[in-house]
């Protein structure tokens, strides 16, 4: 089904050095399944062999009790995917798990690989055979292709060609190594297990398995975790910082610490700027379920408007639905989100979304409102007009559909038909995350990319002068 959003990237998670290494490898990415819905795998070994359980669709559907118990060993990595480079078939399901003359090798990754294109154009004309259309393949055959004899330095190799966003993860016959791309644009942590340790692209994985939250993988850094513990190398030149920002916005789980901050904390807050940024008069302050939820509890505690749950998100719409004929199609966004019409009827509401993508599904939410009897409805978005695409690891939509890049915030209200809209402003979304404004990526918002290709360039020329091919009934 169709939501208008931003799609969330991917989950990465490791155990080495516990007997229920593929067990807990799976309770974790159950945690992060809200990273990636597409695929999902396990790879885990026992110092020797590895063994692999990878499928289409959810954790749920993918892996059983026998399943997981035949994931036998100490270590163990796994991946939720949702596809931002190549399509969504099982070939391109992670871990990539391959033999190669050291032994076994595993990889999961989480981010995109700028100059995946060229480097596999070059691989080829080398001899090399890839299986899948992952940019993420690149790194394996760099390794295998790479002249150094311990894994450790073959990674160093491999990744020192690449550019881009990654954590990763990297499973060798005993070891595992956990990296971080020298911008830090996804986050990966550490947590302890008793004497193992595990890896997570989000704490709250941490929270299932019971793991105690250690640290995060810095920018650049290289952590190795075999027999005789965990070592860290720092083998890239050092780079600005460049968080992804829109983790805090809407991909990450609000229960989880990213880049040294609470998400729920700098979502809150985000909302609490946009009520100082954008006041009006209302009844009530509602969230879009569930990506506007703290937001709303942010502009209602800053703006002392009651906060009220006037829509209702119905969970168990899943990706098997059947979508309905031409004919009674017109209930659309209803399957998933309803107006509670006690909440909604003769009051003045603020609808908070964390963002707005096409427009078409926050057009459908203001009808909705105004359909259930809200007198006003006023558009609040917990972030700022989305006008770029994401290069890092994010699917976004063709610029020219994303809908802030064509039209002014007045003639997307128009488009919308609400009371009022704003947008919280780059400056406040960087309030929230005071002292350490400069970390961040905003490049969906202002279109400076931290770090380019030429071939990036090129293309971001040609959407320079791509022609509007928008056309809404704006009027
Ligand atoms: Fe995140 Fe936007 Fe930067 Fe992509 S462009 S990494 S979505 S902030």
């Amino acid at each position: 089904m169709l939501t208008d959003k931003f799609k969330e990237e991917c989950a990465v998670m490791a155990v080495y050095g516990h007997q229920e290494a593929a067990n807990l490898t799976y309770l974790g990415l159950y945690a992060m399944q809200h990273r990636g819905q597409e695929s999902s795998g396990i790879v885990s070994s026992d110092g020797t062999r590895h063994a692999a359980e990878i499928g289409m669709g959810l954790v749920s559907e993918i892996f059983d009790e026998q399943k997981i118990t035949a994931l036998t060993g100490h270590a163990a990595i796994g991946h939720n995917r949702y596809s931002t480079q190549g399509e969504s078939e099982l070939r391109n399901a992670q871990p990539l798990s391959i033999m190669y003359h050291n032994g076994p090798l595993a990889l999961a990754h989480n981010g995109n690989l700028i100059n995946a294109k060229a480097l596999r154009e070059q691989l080829e004309k080398e001899g090399s055979i890839f299986r899948s259309t992952m940019d993420s393949e690149v790194i394996i055959h760099l390794i295998a292709k790479s002249r150094k004899t311990r894994l450790l330095d073959q990674v160093v190799d491999a990744l020192s060609q690449v550019k881009g966003a990654y954590s990763i993860a990297i499973m060798g016959a005993n070891e595992i190594i956990a990296v971080r791309d020298p911008h830090g644009f996804r986050p990966l942590s550490i947590g302890r297990l008793g004497s193992g340790y595990a890896f997570a692209s989000e704490t709250c994985a941490f929270d299932l398995i019971e793991a105690k939250f250690s640290r995060e993988v810095a920018p650049g850094e290289v952590v190795v975790v075999n027999e005789e513990g965990m070592f860290s190398h720092f083998p890239f030149p050092p780079e600005l910082k460049r968080h992804c920002i829109f983790e805090y916005i809407y991909f990450a789980r609000p229960d989880s610490r990213i880049f040294g901050a609470s998400v729920h904390m700098v979502r809150k807050e985000f909302g609490r700027r946009l009520a100082q940024e954008a006041p009006v008069e209302a009844d009530c302050v509602v969230p879009v379920p569930d990506s506007g939820i703290v937001a709303a509890l942010g502009y209602s505690e800053q703006s002392g408007i009651p906060f009220d749950k006037g829509i209702i998100r119905n969970h168990y719409v899943g990706r098997t639905f059947i979508e309905p004929t031409q004919s009674i199609r017109h209930f659309g966004v209803k399957i998933k989100l309803n107006p509670v019409r006690e909440v909604m009827e003769g009051r003045r509401v603020i609808l908070v979304d964390d963002s707005i993508v096409r427009g078409t599904t926050s057009r459908k939410l203001v009808k909705m409102a105004r359909d259930a009897g809200a007198r006003e409805v006023h558009m609040r978005i917990s972030s700022p007009p989305t006008i770029h695409s994401c290069f890092y690891g994010i699917d976004t939509p063709a610029r020219s559909d994303l809908i802030a890049s064509t039209y002014k915030v007045e003639e997307i209200r128009r488009f919308l038909n609400a009371d009022s809209l704003a947008y919280l402003s780059i400056e406040g979304m960087l309030f929230a995350v005071k002292g350490r404004e400069n970390d961040f990526c905003k490049a969906c918002f202002d279109g400076d990319y931290p770090v380019t290709t030429p071939a990036m360039e090129a293309q971001l020329m040609l959407l320079d002068d791509e022609p509007v091919a928008v056309k809404r009934d704006i009027d």
